[in-house]
């Protein structure tokens, strides 16, 4: 087994006697893996025997990993889907669990554009605060003096709905910051925000943006740690300040609060911080008036230790413009979470971003691995998975999903005592990403003939199509190449029926697509851009010329090579943009 020697021990210094016990608990986890997950696999079958689904498969009351194993299918979002209509609907008997189900909490992506319900129980907010408590644990052991300040951290809730049956369903983090657990939680030093609570639980994406942007404005001076859940969110405020910061430094010099900010309880709560400030606001003006934002963040928060943003995964496009943003601060991926389930974190923080691994907490759930190499080998447990291997995480947990596949891919690069410590490879199928939107090869392919049925009329149609995340602006947007098959150029389609067909694509798009565009506005319009034609033929020439198999050579429904781009991008005859916004509500469609 290979021990990660580099981390220091995690008992040597820590800040606190609250620290000392969050630190002690990890390496008892880490320490007896094996034995938690037993335990936590037959706290959750017991509890749940009579349930109906663990009855179906008929488990009769089992709670040993190989009967549980040998009788329970993994399984996918869709097949649960029946069962979940049913609790959506108002069926309170125990479908998946014993507890009753509290709330759905929304993800991206089924196949019919609505977002996945994962079946939440109360219980579950004091597993996720658990891992919560033991992340400034162990940053204390590596970033010293965090109590001397505070964080100024980007967080935002989205709009909820109810299912027909009168059932919240809402994103986690939504879910999260709405709950006793955080609106109450008690104060830490070592963990103190600039914004308030007011600010962060405004459901107007501007308003909360503006109030906590001013807030770590006025408290510069004393701002740690800047950062935000995603590395995309962290950047939609920098572009925020870009487009604000006039406003906000005439707030600052002033003592007011701008008028588009109608929210009561912002109003209220910033009034107690709003005093006039001449000197500041001169300062706000000076440096965001300048071209050149490089280094802003550290140019405005000067006492930055590092920043706070998951930069794994599809993040990993972002480091760059962080980095130029930042002027090379650290960057600190801290957690591994997902509506599911809460997995893990980064016991070493403060690592490049290339060596990002988190080590999964066996007290979350019961997890299972499947190997990407051998799949018919089995599933392993995690305490048997080994160094060098990748895996689809699967989950078993307290809310009841029973060896659910998360769909994502893992790759264990080395053990903290005996847990695993896993680097984030991808999520499976997943093409296109800016910030929470997921959209899978089905749902573009989707977007793509729904749009085409535009062109019919012009006898028109695509040929062969990519895609791209553009994330080069804020906001990011997807980039649509297409090939058309022009039968009748006398009528070809025009730009305003192209400017349609990205609508219809949007339209088609998955609901968290669609949220992020219209409430959060965090991804702009679609484009398609047009390529000449035999485009394509010289994409497979050019991945053919670089070893790429004749026989099995597959158009690749979305690119981010460079030459590649730069060969699609040279044969652009035409870009088009969708005109407005795409149809989005909070409401679940039936
Ligand atoms: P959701 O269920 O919509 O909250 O999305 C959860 C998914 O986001 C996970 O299954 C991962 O694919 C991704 N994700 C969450 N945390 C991380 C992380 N630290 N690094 C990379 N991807 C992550």
């Amino acid at each position: 087994m290979a021990v990660d020697s580099n981390l220091p021990s995690l008992l040597a210094a820590p800040a606190s006697d609250k620290d000392s016990k969050a630190l002690q608990f990890i390496e008892e986890m880490t320490k007896t893996v094996g034995s938690v997950q037993q335990r936590v696999l037959r706290e959750i079958l017991s509890r749940n025997a009579e349930t109906e689904y663990l009855e179906r498969f008929g488990l009769n009351g089992a709670t040993d990993q190989e009967t549980f194993k040998s009788r329970i299918p993994v399984v996918t979002y869709e097949d649960l889907q029946p069962d979940i209509k049913r609790i959506a609907n108002g069926d309170k008997s125990p479908i998946f669990s014993a507890q009753p189900i509290s709330e759905f909490l929304t993800s991206s992506g089924t196949s019919a554009g609505e977002s996945k319900l994962m079946p939440a129980i109360h219980e579950d907010l004091d597993r996720r605060q658990l891992l919560y408590s033991l992340l400034m644990p162990v940053m204390n052991l590596y970033v010293p003096g965090l109590d001397k300040g505070k964080g100024l951290y980007f967080l935002f809730v989205k709009p909820s709905t109810k299912t027909p049956g009168g059932l919240l369903a809402r994103p986690v983090l939504t879910s999260y910051y709405n709950s006793d657990h955080f609106k109450t939680r008690p104060y830490d030093p070592f963990n103190v925000y600039t914004s308030p609570n007011e600010a962060i639980l405004c459901m107007d994406s501007f308003q909360s943006m503006y109030a906590q942007m001013l807030c770590g404005l006025i408290m510069r001076d004393e701002v740690l740690r800047v950062g935000a859940v995603f590395a995309s969110g962290l950047l939609r405020a920098i572009h925020f300040l870009q487009t604000n910061w006039k406003e906000l430094a005439h707030d600052i010099g002033n003592g007011t609060l701008n008028p588009k900010i109608t929210d009561a309880s912002i109003r209220k709560c910033m009034k107690k911080i709003l005093k006039p400030n001449a000197e500041l606001a001169e300062f706000v003006t000076n440096e965001c008036s300048v071209e050149n934002w490089e280094r802003i963040i550290v140019r405005i928060w000067p006492n930055t230790k590092y920043l706070e943003v998951i930069i794994t995964g599809a993040m990993a496009q972002y480091i760059p413009t962080l980095e130029y943003y930042s002027g090379g601060l650290p960057m600190a991926s801290t957690m591994y979470a997902s509506s599911e389930c809460y997995f893990g974190l980064n016991l070493n923080p403060m690592c490049k971003p290339s060596e990002v691994a988190y080590t999964i907490m066996p007290n979350m759930a019961y997890f299972e691995f499947l190997p990407l190499e051998s799949p018919a080998s089995g599933l392993v447990d995690l305490s048997d998975v080994e160094v060098g291997k990748e895996y689809e995480l699967i989950v078993t947990t307290y809310a009841g999903l029973y060896r659910y596949r998360v769909g994502d891919i893992l790759r264990v690069t080395g053990f903290h005592n005996a847990a695993p410590q896993f680097r984030f490879i991808k999520r499976k199928n997943v093409l296109l990403s800016i910030e929470t939107d997921k959209t899978d090869e089905a749902e573009l392919q989707n977007a793509i003939e729904k749009a085409s049925l535009l062109l019919k009329e012009f006898n028109t149609s695509v040929v062969e199509y990519t895609s791209y995340a553009d994330t080069k602006q804020i906001p990011g947007h997807y980039v649509i190449y297409w090939e058309l098959l022009v039968k009748d150029s006398a009528n070809s389609p025009t730009d305003d029926v192209l400017n349609q067909c990205c609508l219809q694509m949007e339209e088609s798009l998955n609901s968290v697509y669609r949220r992020s565009r219209v409430a959060d506005k965090s991804i702009g319009p679609l484009e398609i851009r047009v390529v000449q034609n035999g485009t394509f033929e010289e994409l497979m020439d050019y991945a053919i010329s670089r070893g790429a198999s004749i026989n099995q050579y597959k158009v690749p429904r979305c690119v981010s090579f460079t030459p590649i781009m730069e060969l699609l991008d040279s044969r652009v005859i035409s870009k088009h943009f969708s005109p407005c916004l795409p149809h989005w509500t909070p409401e679940l469609r039936r």
